[in-house]
């Protein structure tokens, strides 16, 4: 599972509770209040936790299905990270909030012969593209590059429709299981998407791009990128993103005995949480950190060289 929001909690649920084997969960964030309208395997109790998704969610599956090896990872899907992260799975679900990240999905998948199954919700409506690489287009032959920021709805400005979500995950577990099954003949074979609004389901073919950079010329773009971007502003919150490459491990039982001694810590395995400025600073064991409460991606980087450090 590449994600856990809204269309991984679903999707997440179907593949444990179907016996799946071995899910592993990917995600980089934490469960706050605006996330439950759609996010049906966190609650309240989680946001007041300050534990990560990926730590919540496989924990709460693997008590649906013990004979399931739940693998909860607290991670950002990067160009260093993806790779380790995903390519040693017999099928990848994408649940994930932003193109970069699919992108990168694309390129281990057809990389390692991989296939994953494409899905996203928006609004009131859903996309879901079973992708097996070499026999189907890939995600760069539909759209060969990520759109540029700005230029497509997020959950910010359009929303999230609760029920879409369920629908979305229905179509894409079913390919997933095909996969796994070794039933490819009855995939879905195109682009389908979905408007639970107007109960309207339509199935496009997507033909492979005779130049496509990826399934074709075996051109991994995004995980050559020499590193996505240090600091990133997250989808639909006013929250900013530091991934600063470190030399050495972040001792998240340090960092916490240290803030304590001017401001009040919420401390996990995972996670340190503390506040200073009315900003609320989120530091994971990776040594990644969401800072909540700004917009200004500098201010943001001072905030995590003076308290986090480098
Ligand atoms: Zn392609």
């Amino acid at each position: 599972m590449a994600g856990c929001g809204a269309l991984g909690s679903a999707s997440a649920t179907l593949l444990v509770r179907a016996g799946v084997g071995y899910v592993r969960i990917i995600d980089r964030d934490f469960v706050e209040t605006s996330n439950l309208q759609r996010q049906t395997l966190y609650d309240e109790d989680d946001v007041a936790s300050g534990m990560p998704k990926a730590a919540i969610a496989a924990q709460k599956l693997q008590r649906a299905n013990t004979s399931v090896r739940v693998e909860p990872r607290v991670a950002d899907l990067t160009a260093s990270s993806a790779e380790a992260l995903l390519r040693d799975v017999d099928v990848i679900v994408d649940a994930i909030d932003n193109f970069e990240a699919r992108f990168l999905v694309n390129d281990v998948a057809v990389k390692h012969s991989i296939p994953w199954v494409y899905g996203a919700v928006i609004a009131t409506y859903g996309l879901t593209m079973t992708i097996r690489p070499g026999e189907t287009a890939c995600l760069r032959c539909l759209l060969p590059e990520a759109p540029a920021p700005g230029s497509v709805d997020t959950c910010a400005t359009a929303g999230i429709l609760g029920p879409v979500v369920e629908c979305i995950a229905a179509l894409q577990v079913t390919e997933a299981l095909k996969l796994l099954l070794g039933r490819t003949d009855e995939l879905c074979g195109g682009l389908a998407q979905f408007d639970v609004w107007d109960r309207e389901l339509s199935v496009v073919d997507v033909p492979r791009q005779s130049d496509c950079p990826t399934c074709v010329q075996a051109r991994y773009d995004y995980l050559r990128a020499e590193s996505t971007a240090e600091t990133v502003s997250l989808c639909g919150r006013e929250a900013i993103q530091i991934s600063v490459p470190r030399t050495q491990p972040l001792v998240l039982t340090e960092l916490a005995a240290r803030i304590r001694g001017f401001a009040p810590v919420q401390e996990s395995p995972f996670m340190v949480r503390f506040c200073v400025d009315g900003r609320e600073i989120n530091v994971f064991a990776d040594g990644r950190a969401i800072i909540k409460g700004t917009t200004d991606e500098a201010l943001a980087r001072k905030l995590y060289a003076e308290y986090v450090g480098t």
